[in-house]
């Protein structure tokens, strides 16, 4: 995981499209080290050409949105020099000019933070999870959306403890069924720490989780052993465990009701043929 520390000057700089999309507000990022006008990181974001597929609020649908060109660009000071120096990203949805999404980004003291952006990262990511509703339920479903929401603010700790109890909710259904199979050893289970118990669950789990395991194991640490940057920085990484396992229930749930649909379907259509035959 990349190491988004505040203090620490190896932090590791976001890519610009982490910077829009993951990072939450006010996230300090050390520039001091960027002291030449070219090649760096802070550039890439401040002269960001590219374009970033995220949900549009207008559209109600994901499209591409395009940086716009800036129109004199500034690079008389290399970043390390930056003093209450601010810059935007707009932009543009593909399918109309006029949806926009907008960053502010805020550089000084050899820092670099975004200070605002159009819509919230909550806002943004909340339609992504709109279809995981019905499998997790109200209640569950409503713990995702206030994780997902703290997590945009840079409340770690508090997102870590929504994400965990959700993680755990889908590891305990797998439990569930892997407990009802001959042979299983539940003793050995319930000592195992949570990635030793992703393997013990193999054969009820997406694969890639299963190779990942061993992110998880921070899932098995005390709370109180955690810092916000520790916990914000594994948001990620339990957040696409849990969109793995409801991804492949997704898929399942899909097919099933493709497959009631087609047998409904092949029953009408066999009664047809019958009375065409009569
Ligand atoms: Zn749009």
């Amino acid at each position: 995981m990349a190491n988004y520390t505040n203090a620490s000057p190896n932090a590791t700089f976001p890519s610009p499209r982490d910077f829009i999309l993951s990072i939450p507000l006010y996230k300090e990022f050390p520039i001091t080290k960027y002291k030449i006008i070219e090649d760096n990181p802070v550039y890439d974001l401040e002269y960001f050409r590219g374009t970033i597929d995220c949900y549009c609020m207008q559209c109600k649908a994901h499209s591409i949105f395009q940086c716009h060109e800036k129109i004199e660009p500034d690079r008389d000071l290399p970043p390390s020099l930056y003093h209450n120096y601010i810059f935007t990203l707009l932009l543009t949805c593909s399918r109309k000019k006029d949806h926009e999404i907008l960053f502010l980004f805020f550089a000084n003291d050899g820092k670099l933070q975004k200070i605002g952006q159009y819509p919230s990262l909550a806002d943004l990511a909340t339609p992504d999870i709109y279809k995981y509703r019905n499998i997790l339920g109200d209640e569950r479903y409503k713990e995702f959306t206030r994780g997902v929401g703290l997590a945009s603010h840079g409340v770690g700790i508090g997102a870590f403890v929504y994400f965990r109890r959700i993680f755990e909710f889908l590891i305990e259904k797998a439990h569930l069924v892997a407990k009802s199979i001959i042979n299983w050893d539940e003793d050995k289970y319930i000592k195992s720490r949570m990635d030793e118990k992703i393997t013990l669950l193999q054969a009820h789990l997406p694969e890639v989780l299963v190779k990942t395991k061993s992110l998880y194991g921070i899932l098995s640490k005390g709370i109180h052993s955690l810092t916000e940057d520790e916990c914000l920085d594994s948001f990620k990484v339990v957040k696409l465990g849990i969109e793995l396992i409801l991804d492949e229930e997704l898929a399942r749930k899909t097919r099933e009701d493709k497959i009631r649909v087609a047998s409904k379907d092949i029953g009408t259509l066999g009664n047809l043929l019958k009375r065409d035959e009569k």
